[in-house]
């Protein structure tokens, strides 16, 4: 989906962008096939909720089904008939479960419901008797106690014979609340418990992993892993480890003006930011408007972005439509008006930013948000990206620096 109008000239709307997104396919499309050989035997499924996590699943999807994927996890009924329109062939799980009086729509568009209540497997049953019989998902709770069948339900539904019968059950999954912690207690107890309920429906596919459950090992894979973050470029470990994936999102700021402050003098609103000597501001068209934490410019140590290839402190609150940076470190000359600021790339990760603001990179990436300039750089199919290949140029060629 473009953010910017279609009627304007590409090269022109990017000269009339603060800001720019772009967003690697590539990158995606190899993380994919990284998940995709941790998970061994196991099939690999893309979690594409959320438009894709933000990066636009008209783009991902069907970059994610060239690499090999025939399974996609959306989270709403409506998301799924997007998807189905992007993807025919495709199995599209709605991890929502069933919304009764919707029924039509995943019938039509082929949508599978991941039932998660007992209410929802009666009203499934209801409208599967007019309907005919479809494939369905279940989804039972292990111990995130968020959404999936209750133990009681579980208990329930195993007794019923006839339920049973008149479900076609597809798939039987779970989720960890925990997979980013490899040594918590919960990983094993939610796989014990998991793994006693899938022997009852030795016909559907098992699936209990997210990206980090991945990494848990074989035994945690079962038939279907189901990574999100991974894919675009999320360290599922979090600090805990290095990610072993590559960035997806590169995201930079363009400079609108470097200012010279005296001693004393304060910037942004607050004036909570007071400069302890002479020093230099840049002044950088993103701000929270364009999901960058406001809370970030209140934190210490300030969060970093990446001028003229140095990394540099933030100063001052966080704005609507702008930042301001600390570049009295840069020789004096730079950086220049028009020179874009990384606020995301290669060397400023979404885990990074997402720790400066006290969140996870899923929420870095979710609120991206439509004022960016999208740039999607295609994936070229069949051939995986070179190894370290570089974030494209934004808008104007930034001026060379001093790397650190
Ligand atoms: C979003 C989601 C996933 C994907 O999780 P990641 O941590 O992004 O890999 C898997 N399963 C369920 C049930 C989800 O809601």
């Amino acid at each position: 989906m473009s953010r910017t109008p279609d009627d304007i000239d590409p090269a022109l709307a990017l000269a009339a962008s603060g800001s720019s997104l772009t967003i690697d396919l590539g990158a995606v499309a190899e993380n994919y096939r990284r998940i995709a050989k941790e998970a061994g035997a196991a099939q690999t499924a893309a979690c594409v909720k959320a438009d894709a996590y933000g990066l636009g699943m008209e783009k991902v999807a069907p970059v994610l089904a060239e690499a090999g994927c025939a399974d996609f996890f959306v989270a709403e009924p409506l998301e799924g008939v997007q998807l189905r329109a992007l993807l025919p062939q495709a199995r599209i799980y709605v991890l929502d479960g069933f919304f009764p009086g919707a029924g039509p729509l995943y019938a039509d568009h082929k949508l599978v419901p991941v039932l998660a209540t007992r209410a929802q497997i009666e009203d499934w049953l209801a409208f599967t008797q007019s309907a005919g019989k479809l494939p369905a998902g279940l989804h039972l709770d292990t111990g995130i106690n968020r959404l999936g069948l209750e133990k009681d339900e579980a208990g329930w539904l195993l007794a019923n014979e006839a339920a049973r019968r008149a479900l076609d059950v597809d798939l039987v999954m779970s989720h960890l609340a925990c997979a980013e912690e490899p040594e918590s207690e919960m990983n094993k107890r939610q796989l014990e418990r998991f793994a006693a309920f899938r022997a009852a429906f030795p016909k559907a596919r098992a699936s209990l992993c997210n990206t980090a459950g991945v990494f848990l090992g074989p035994d945690y894979h079962f038939d279907l892993v189901r990574p999100g973050i991974g894919l675009y470029g999320g360290n599922p470990m979090h600090e805990h480890r290095e990610s072993p994936f590559k960035p997806v999102v590169y995201a930079s700021g363009r400079i609108l003006q470097v200012r010279h402050l005296e001693a004393g003098e304060t910037v942004g609103y607050g004036a909570t930011f007071t400069a302890p000597g002479p020093m230099r501001i840049a002044t950088i068209a993103v701000g929270y408007g364009d999901g960058f934490f406001r809370r970030v410019g209140d934190q210490k140590p300030q969060a970093e972005v990446v001028i003229c290839g140095r990394r540099v402190p933030l100063a001052g609150r966080v704005s609507m439509d702008l930042i301001t940076a600390d570049v009295s470190a840069l020789p004096k000359d730079l950086p220049k008006v028009g020179d874009m600021a990384e606020i995301l790339g290669a060397r400023v990760s979404i885990d990074h930013l997402a720790t400066a603001a006290g969140t996870i990179g899923y929420e870095v990436l979710t609120r991206l948000g439509n004022r960016y300039h999208r740039t999607y750089k295609p994936a070229v199919s069949g051939h995986p990206a070179p190894h370290g290949a570089a974030a494209p140029a934004p808008l104007a060629q930034q001026s060379s620096g001093d790397e650190t």
